[in-house]
């Protein structure tokens, strides 16, 4: 016979989402198994969790019900906002709730999107990689507010069974962005558009959402080897009832 296929179940949480649509597409176009749990739902193509992140029981309810073994956090509220409490909510409360559903349903894996920010206070970062330290003032409440959201997800790696990773891309662009070309219009359309800022030469990362999706499946893919083999008679019978 064929070798068999060893598959994770996906929850992409946030997957109503720019780029977590663009993850669950991505994981749809290769044969995987995806659920999206997110508090708006934009899709039916897919099963949909309704829920709030800092919800633990919400998250574990729907992780459980969908078999994953490979969660991908894209969740937040959108930067730019002035709205603290919102953003410590859901991204510092919501992530360690998503971390503690994980752990106590036993989910493998955790993919979580972080963002550049995290290490930008302002000024040049040129030719950094991770090994540069948090700002002691942070940026912003969003940038903080990822920055602890990081933290916990790494510290979480390898405690009660759970493999972590965290991804930090800069500005993302690409079909299905409601943020940055939108923004770009209305300053467009207020004539705020005759004046610069330093020299003209400043530089910033910009990243295709197809790629930043793309580098999600690989940092799942890579945390460990799927360990539910698709082909098998031997599933439980909550995975039998996800892939049929
Ligand atoms: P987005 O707003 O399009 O998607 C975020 C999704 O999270 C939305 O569908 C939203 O409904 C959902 N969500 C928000 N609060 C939630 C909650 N409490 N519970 C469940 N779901 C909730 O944003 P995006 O641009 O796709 O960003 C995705 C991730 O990438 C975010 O974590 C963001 O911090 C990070 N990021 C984005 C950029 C960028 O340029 N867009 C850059 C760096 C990092």
């Amino acid at each position: 016979t064929m070798s068999s296929s060893k598959k994770d179940i996906f929850m992409v949480i946030g997957g109503s989402g720019f780029l977590g649509r663009h993850i669950v597409q991505q994981l749809l176009d290769r044969g995987d198994i995806v659920s999206v749990f997110d508090i708006v739902q934009r899709y039916s193509d897919v099963p949909f969790y309704s829920g709030d992140i800092s919800e633990e029981e919400q998250v574990a309810a729907a992780l459980r019900k969908c078999g994953a073994t490979c969660i991908i956090h894209t969740a937040s509220p959108p930067a730019g906002l002035s709205d603290p409490a919102l953003y410590w909510k859901v991204n510092v409360d919501g992530t360690k709730a998503v971390i503690a559903a994980a752990q106590s349903v036993g989910v493998r894996k955790l993919v979580f999107t972080s963002s550049a920010g995290v290490v930008f206070n302002g000024s040049d970062n040129i030719d950094v990689d991770e090994r540069l330290p948090f700002p002691e003032k942070p940026m912003d409440a969003y940038n903080e507010s990822k920055a602890k959201a990081e933290e916990a997800v790494l510290a979480a790696n390898g405690v009660n069974g759970l493999l972590t990773v965290a991804l930090r891309p800069a500005g993302i662009f690409g079909p299905g962005d409601r943020q940055v070309m939108a923004g770009l219009y209305q300053v467009y359309e207020r004539g705020q558009t005759h004046f610069q800022i330093g020299d003209n030469n400043n530089l910033f990362d910009w990243t295709y959402v197809g790629n930043v999706a793309y580098a999600h499946l690989l940092a799942a893919d890579k945390l460990q080897e799927p360990l539910v083999d698709t082909d098998s008679s031997k599933l439980t019978p909550q995975e039998e009832a996800i892939i049929s």
